[in-house]
């Protein structure tokens, strides 16, 4: 058995499965976080965490400071693929590994980023409330444009990015893409730049991870080459799309609309989104789906099960690859 600390409350799933073969701490529950530290902290093997995940109105980071809480840590076990709010370059500097949960939730991301593109290109959330507030029977509701022989942009082309650029040849777009490195085994255009790709685009689609090296990489100058026609997707983090820069340039029309499935500062919205009529805006639901979600945990579980045993985790994040060979 191993101790293992939940900083923020997992779903009651991954809670029983763990609590049955570790000894559990669940730090929110607490009465004295500072005291349960100082006394515990020593014992504490593993940390299993998410993103997103509030307990009083405020996310947890697994930063630096709260990493050398824990003399004898060897694992943070992420539930999610995303893991910006861990510190992962610090925890292999120590010999921690940090493992997420890739792959499981693509499909399911996917399909969500397909439900903003639809719905920010077509309309379909404006035309329902349209519906629902009974103008129909005066008029009709307005044509919008088509996704036919629109250029999708791709910003981070990795496992969602691609799903989603499957999906959307499906409905007829072509796909350009920018990353740090072009693909070679992709024949898909690529760009340099943010810019560059938003200017080439109709719809810019921010697939890239979180963290310091991607914030505002979508701002008022990528924004002002996607132009008046353009929509942006964000499936990504909040972190990536300068905000204001974004309601700026919705709020003068100078692109067409945009999707939103995460926020800079979730759970809570800019109140100024609320009062735009061409935007999507959906409470992070990528991967929430009852099937996809129970593989998250599955795979979480996983990872922890294997590095109590003494053998690699299976998804361990690229930070994490070097870390004594991936061993305990
Ligand atoms: P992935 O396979 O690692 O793909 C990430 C892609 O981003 C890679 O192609 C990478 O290409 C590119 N990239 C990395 N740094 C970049 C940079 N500085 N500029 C431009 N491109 C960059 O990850 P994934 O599984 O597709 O997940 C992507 C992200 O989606 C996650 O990190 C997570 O935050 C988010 N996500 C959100 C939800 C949701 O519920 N909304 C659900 C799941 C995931 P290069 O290495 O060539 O740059």
């Amino acid at each position: 058995m191993v101790e293992l600390l939940m900083p923020v409350p997992l779903s009651p799933f991954v809670q029983e499965t763990l609590a049955t073969r570790h000894t559990l701490h669940k730090l929110w529950e607490a009465p004295d976080e500072g005291a349960f530290l100082r006394s515990k902290a020593g014992d504490i093997g593993a940390i299993v965490t998410g993103a997103g995940i509030l307990v009083d109105g405020r996310a947890k980071a697994i930063d630096a400071a709260f990493i050398d809480l824990f003399p004898n840590l060897q694992l943070i076990a992420n539930h999610g693929v995303g893991y910006d709010h861990i510190d992962a370059a610090h925890a292999a500097q120590r010999g921690i590994l940090v493992t997420n949960t890739p792959d499981v939730l693509t499909d399911e991301t996917a399909d969500t980023a397909m439900g903003l593109l639809l719905n920010a290109v077509r309309r379909f959330s404006a035309a329902e409330r349209y519906l629902l507030d009974g103008k129909w029977e005066t008029a009709p509701f307005p044509l919008t444009a088509s996704l036919r022989g629109m250029t999708l942009g791709i910003l981070g082309l990795g496992r969602i990015g691609k799903a989603i650029a499957h999906r959307a040849e499906a409905f007829g777009m072509s796909i350009a893409y920018c990353g740090r490195h072009r693909q070679d085994d992709v024949p898909h255009a690529f760009f340099t730049t943010p810019r560059e790709l938003a200017a080439a685009s109709d719809v810019l689609l921010v697939a890239a991870p979180g963290g310091p090296e991607t914030r505002h990489i979508v701002d008022a100058g990528v924004l002002g080459a996607l132009g008046p026609d353009g929509f942006l997707i964000n499936i990504a983090r909040g972190s990536l799309v300068d905000e204001d820069a974004l309601l700026d340039a919705l709020e003068h029309r100078r692109i067409a609309g945009a999707g939103l499935d995460v926020f800079p500062s979730e759970p809570h919205v800019n109140p100024r989104f609320l009062q735009l009529g061409e935007v999507v805006l959906f409470p992070h639901v990528g991967s929430g789906t009852h099937r996809t979600r129970r593989d998250m945990a599955l795979l979480l579980v996983e990872n922890i099960d294997r590095w109590a045993k003494g053998d690699a985790p299976p998804s361990l994040v690229a930070e994490s690859r070097l870390v004594r060979g991936g061993k305990r």
